[in-house]
């Protein structure tokens, strides 16, 4: 009789040990902040492992930037632009490069990873920035080199996404990346709400509003804010429009886009600001895998149907005109 009670004992136990609780709301996560892909990033994961799952994922995004990086040593760009031939790259290489190009084609070349020349020339890549001349840009613009730096933070957010839900024992990865500005969110938040995410004013302080969302998703945002100088007065931003050389003016200060893709969710954020609220829109018709929140620069906000925004007023892009 002792041995049944025993037994029974035991099977409760195992049976509570398989069923896939989520972890602990009062489960403190482990946090990290840490220099990469030239911007501050922030780690924050819970679970039983956080802590060498959050060495794991800084691993992980610093082998991304040294492959990556526009201008880094042995990267995959620098080495293309020094000679080497796709034939040299790893079949994942290959496949971001495969992918670029296709992002490029569905936003009808406003998403360009190989604007290379035309980012040094302006400087943003970190050399002294300044306004070319009209015959400096046709130069650049006739180069094609490639710089995936408007979709490689999405990219490494997916990516690290994936290793957390692999590591993840009771299959229930639980974290908040933020990827200076790229918000990657892994699983559902330990006490069962929405993630919540903030957009930035583009123009001040604070928020231009709130984000709710589900599950495992990439929220990427691209504004003129993020990186410009000013020459005479102006303002010169960049994300650049690859039919005119210069910074896009397309009336926007910035877009979010929110997508179970990262790599595809930062591409359009690139995409989508050089297309403006209108072509914006029209190519979000076409599409049925993101959302997306433009602020104009006049401060007004317009989502689309479904994304889940507060703290503001905005108005709601449907999906029939
Ligand atoms: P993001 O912040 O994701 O919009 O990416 C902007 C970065 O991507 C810039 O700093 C440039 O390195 C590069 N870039 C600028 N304009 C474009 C464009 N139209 N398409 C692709 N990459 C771009
Ligand atoms: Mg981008």
């Amino acid at each position: 009789m002792r041995r049944l009670g025993l037994l029974a004992l035991s099977l409760l136990l195992l049976l509570c040990a398989c069923t896939n609780a989520p972890p602990e709301p009062t489960t403190a996560p482990v946090e990290q902040d840490l220099f990469c892909m030239d911007t501050v990033m922030h780690l924050k994961i819970w679970g039983a492992h956080a802590a060498e799952d959050s060495e794991e994922v800084a691993r992980l995004l610093q082998q991304l930037e040294q492959t990556w990086s526009a201008t880094g040593e042995d990267s995959v760009p620098s080495r293309l632009r020094e000679g080497d031939t796709v034939d040299s790259l790893t079949e994942e290489q290959r496949t971001v490069l495969q992918r670029a190009a296709e992002l490029s084609a569905r936003t009808g070349g406003t998403f360009d990873p190989e604007l290379y020349a035309l980012s040094r020339l302006w400087g943003f890549l970190g050399e002294d920035p300044h306004v070319p001349t009209q015959q400096e840009l046709a130069q650049a613009m006739e180069l094609r080199q490639w710089d995936l730096g408007a979709a490689i933070k999405g990219y490494a957010g997916q990516c690290a996404a994936e290793l957390l839900t692999q590591r993840a024992t009771d299959g229930q990865a639980c974290a908040l990346l933020n990827l200076g500005g790229n918000i990657q969110t892994v699983g559902d938040k330990p006490d069962g709400t929405p993630w919540k995410i903030a957009i930035q004013n583009p123009r001040g302080d604070g928020y231009a509003g709130t984000l709710q969302v589900h599950g495992t998703m990439s929220v990427v945002t691209s504004g003129d804010y993020q990186r410009y100088f000013e020459e005479d007065g102006t303002r010169y931003h960049h994300i650049l429009d690859p039919k005119t050389g210069f910074p896009a003016k397309s009336g926007l200060a910035s877009v979010t886009v929110i997508c179970g893709d990262g790599m595809t969710a930062d591409a359009l954020s690139t995409a989508l600001f050089v297309l403006g609220l209108e072509k914006g829109t029209e190519l979000w018709r076409q599409s049925t895998d993101f959302g997306a929140v433009f602020v104009l620069e006049t401060g007004e906000v317009y989502a689309t149907e479904g994304v889940e925004l507060s703290g503001c007023s905005f108005q709601v892009i449907k999906r029939e005109k």
